[in-house]
């Protein structure tokens, strides 16, 4: 946007402050200038996918950094566009981790698409609030259309009707909403404090299940002691005898097991609890299956992958977040439900104003959730299926599933490397695991986390690339997770290389220190 700013407001301009890119006294933006400002920034967007690798990827700002550069109060006057967008250039971009890098392998990586962008622009444009049917026909007809084009890519039974929301969290929490309406406890109603006629509820997921279940039970007021964290086994996969158990257990001490959570694809490692064991027990024990692939629920969408998700179609609810990992511009979580009407029944409210004659013969989307409003989300994922077809996609996972198999490959082959957990996905844990003589096995891993935190660190202080760690069985874990639609073979390639480098350095100081 720099030649916003050589185009920016003359002190001429200004003088009179109502030309060249400034407000006008009343009413938006001129058309002109709209179609001015507006080509300008689809210009800076077409020039920043080009060259967002000039950018470290994490930002190398301290904090408060940004916060001291912009004036503490509003401006009393309008300011003009061209000056605007000269401080996103100046003072915002510095500030940013470039999650479009397509070297963020942090967390998960993501990636805005460009179709994804144009639906984001337009829906920005139409500000819809897709309440109800009448307020946005189209956001309400293209969700439940793009929904059910996601549903068949991932060769879901039709059963499963879709609703979009924000975040996986959200969804989740909107799930477990549903499982507790069917119970039909009159919670919905009398609410939970209070009463004495209710037995504890209890919802089962593994202990590396997503903190959003659990903060989805504090939102609905079930609390944190309604969860039971089933432990996973030696692949961090959910142990179904102890999942057994634990119902068996509370069915017997008076509480009532009404949820368990299945993850495809956790947050640490990826790993895939075991769905068919899990719903088999879940409809033994009557019990609703949420099943939370946020990330890895994408790649259903590729046959070849299918097998990893059997048993998902038995779920009552499942989540994914096109978000994530199809490429779509944050946010957009998809929810699948076998009983929108319990969804339904468990928030629909409807105050005389929001009344409408079709009321009967539509969805009005209002009635499945907490909000009032809703964003056009719809937009951007259809247009995003449209623009680059499932074959399209599925060889955009497929190839990252390929980078993450090599990046293994690498790791497998390496004396200085080892791999921490299977790799079902695109993503790779991993640590650095040199040794030293006459070292204790305690000593040896205490060494080992400091290890890979300071490589991960000296990795990403370069600004190349951007990783991020976990802790797997209590051990400092690298992760690398691919999943930007930019990211070639040559950024993996790239990101070994650094680790290399990096080990072999702080490897070098450690001795230094020792010998000195
Ligand atoms: N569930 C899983 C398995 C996740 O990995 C994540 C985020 O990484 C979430 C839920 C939460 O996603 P969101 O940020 O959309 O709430």
């Amino acid at each position: 946007m720099k030649q916003a700013e050589e185009n920016g407001a003359s002190d001429a301009a200004r003088s009179d402050g109502r030309e060249n890119g400034y407000a006008p006294a009343l009413g938006d933006m001129s058309a002109e200038d709209f179609r001015r400002y507006g080509h300008e920034v689809i210009n800076w967007i077409a020039d920043y996918f080009e060259q967002v690798e000039r950018y470290p990827v994490l930002a190398q700002v301290e904090p408060g950094e940004l916060h001291s550069q912009l004036p503490s109060s509003p401006p009393e006057r309008g300011e003009p566009m061209g000056d605007i967008l000269a401080d996103v250039d100046r003072l915002v971009v510095p500030a940013l981790t470039h999650w479009n890098h397509p070297s963020f392998f942090a967390y998960f990586a993501t990636s805005s698409s460009a179709p994804g962008i144009f639906g984001e622009l337009l829906s920005a444009a139409f500000d819809v609030k897709a309440m109800l049917w009448r307020t946005s026909p189209a956001s309400t007809e293209l969700e439940e259309v793009a929904l059910d084009w996601l549903r068949q890519m991932m060769a879901l039974p039709a059963e499963f009707g879709g609703v979009i929301y924000d975040t996986a969290s959200v969804a989740s929490m909107h799930a477990i909403a549903a499982a507790r309406e069917g119970l039909n406890l009159g919670i919905r109603e009398d609410g939970m404090s209070g009463r004495t006629d209710l037995p504890a509820l209890r919802l089962y997921a593994s202990e590396q299940s997503h903190s959003s279940i659990e903060k989805g039970l504090i939102a609905l007021g079930l609390g944190q002691r309604s969860l039971r964290k089933v432990p996973s086994d030696s692949d961090f996969e959910m142990d179904t005898a102890a999942l057994a158990r634990m119902i068996d257990e509370d069915r017997r001490s008076g509480a009532l097991p009404f949820c368990v959570v299945a993850t495809i694809g956790t947050t640490s490692s990826t790993s895939v609890d075991p769905v068919p064991a899990i719903a088999d027990i879940c409809e033994r024990e009557n019990l609703w299956l949420h099943v939370d692939a946020a990330y890895a629920g994408s790649a259903a969408i590729v046959p070849e992958l299918r097998y990893i998700f059997e048993g998902w179609e038995r779920a009552d609810s499942i989540v994914t977040n096109p978000h994530k990992w199809l490429f779509t511009p944050f946010d957009l979580s998809a929810l699948y439900c076998r009983r929108l009407d319990l969804l339904r029944r468990a928030f629909t409210l409807v105050p005389e104003y929001l009344r409408t004659p079709e009321d009967d013969s539509v969805r009005n989307g209002s009635d499945y959730g907490v909000q009032l409003g809703r964003r056009f989300r719809a937009l951007k994922l259809w247009m995003i299926i449209r623009y680059f077809g499932h074959e399209g996609l599925a060889a955009r996972i497929r190839e990252h599933c390929r980078l993450a198999r090599r990046f293994t490959s690498w790791v497998g082959d390496s004396y200085d490397w080892e791999l921490l957990a299977p790799v079902p996905f695109s993503t790779v844990c991993f640590r650095a695991r040199t040794s030293v003589e006459d070292e204790t096995e305690e000593e040896r891993a205490a060494r080992l986390d400091r290890l890979n935190e300071r490589v991960m660190n000296a990795v990403n202080a370069t600004g190349e690339v951007f990783l991020s760690h976990t802790k797997l069985g209590g051990v400092f874990t690298l992760r690398l997770a691919i999943g930007n639609i930019r990211t070639t073979e040559l950024h993996v390639r790239r990101a070994w290389e650094l680790l290399n480098e990096k080990l072999h350095e702080v490897s070098k100081e450690d001795l230094k220190t020792s010998e000195g």
